[in-house]
């Protein structure tokens, strides 16, 4: 891997994942899909971990604390690994140049599965981002964008809510694993301690985030009518399913 890449957790060559989880901003893998990465890694699924930049434009903290507190996070997790693509934070584009240095990553380590922020957001890099992450995902599996990296075919790819209002296509039951989703978010030391901010100022985002992430984990576990939390995803064609075990039992 070239030195842009940052903490990488396996110290070498990107080890093989079954789920790629990508996020703009580090901490967004975890407010969007924390519980179900902790959930998948308890089962025995090898989860590995992206940031697209490394939050230097944020209100609260700095570039170097997220990075200190990212790898806390992601140890916490159990990822096999945790990378930062090194974008600008503030300038994330679905451009040639950013999909060079993303596809050669998704060939590297190719997982069945790859999890983005969904694009209808209002901060500029999460869409941004969710436009890159789709053609990345496209371009993998041609063979001849790239050569020198052999082609890579996801199975799924699937664009997780941070704090959007959007119809599911599938939600993910985290009654289990909220908790220690909100034991990983307190990694990020640097989002609890109030900034200087100029006069007027609004948040865009979540302003008490373990509350939030909370509120929104329970709303979607009650809107499921089945679990106490969830996780929501949204996919960009309907999902096939095969085995029903999970919602019919065979009778005698
Ligand atoms: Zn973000």
């Amino acid at each position: 891997m070239s030195s842009g890449h940052e903490y990488n957790l396996t110290h070498g060559a990107l080890s093989p994942v079954d789920i790629l989880a990508i996020g703009p901003h580090p901490d967004d893998i975890e407010i969007g899909v924390g519980g179900s990465l902790i959930r998948w890694i308890e089962t025995g699924y090898r989860v590995g971990l992206l940031d697209l930049t490394r939050g230097e434009l944020g209100t609260k903290g700095n570039a170097e604390t997220r990075r200190a507190e990212a790898a806390e996070a992601a140890e916490r997790m159990g990822a096999l690994f945790r990378l930062n693509l090194g974008l600008p934070d503030g300038g994330v584009e679905d451009s040639p140049a950013a999909r060079g240095r993303l596809v050669p990553i998704l060939r590297e380590c190719r997982p069945e599965w790859v999890l983005c922020n969904l694009e209808d957001s209002r901060h500029p890099d999460h869409a941004a981002a969710a436009r890159l992450v789709r053609s990345a995902f496209f371009l993998s599996r041609l063979p001849k964008h790239l050569p020198e990296h052999r082609a890579h075919s996801p199975a799924l790819l699937a664009f997780y809510l941070i704090h959007e209002s959007a119809q599911p296509s599938f939600l993910v039951d985290i009654s289990a694993t909220l908790e220690a989703k909100l034991e990983v978010l307190r990694a990020y030391g640097s989002q609890f301690v109030d900034p200087v901010v100029p006069e007027g100022y609004r948040y865009a985002g979540l302003s008490d985030y373990l509350k939030n992430v909370r509120a929104l984990a329970e709303t979607w576990g009650a809107l499921s009518g089945r679990a106490r939390a969830a996780e929501a995803f949204v996919t960009d064609s309907p999902l096939l399913l095969r085995d029903i075990g999970q919602w019919v039992s065979r009778s005698e």
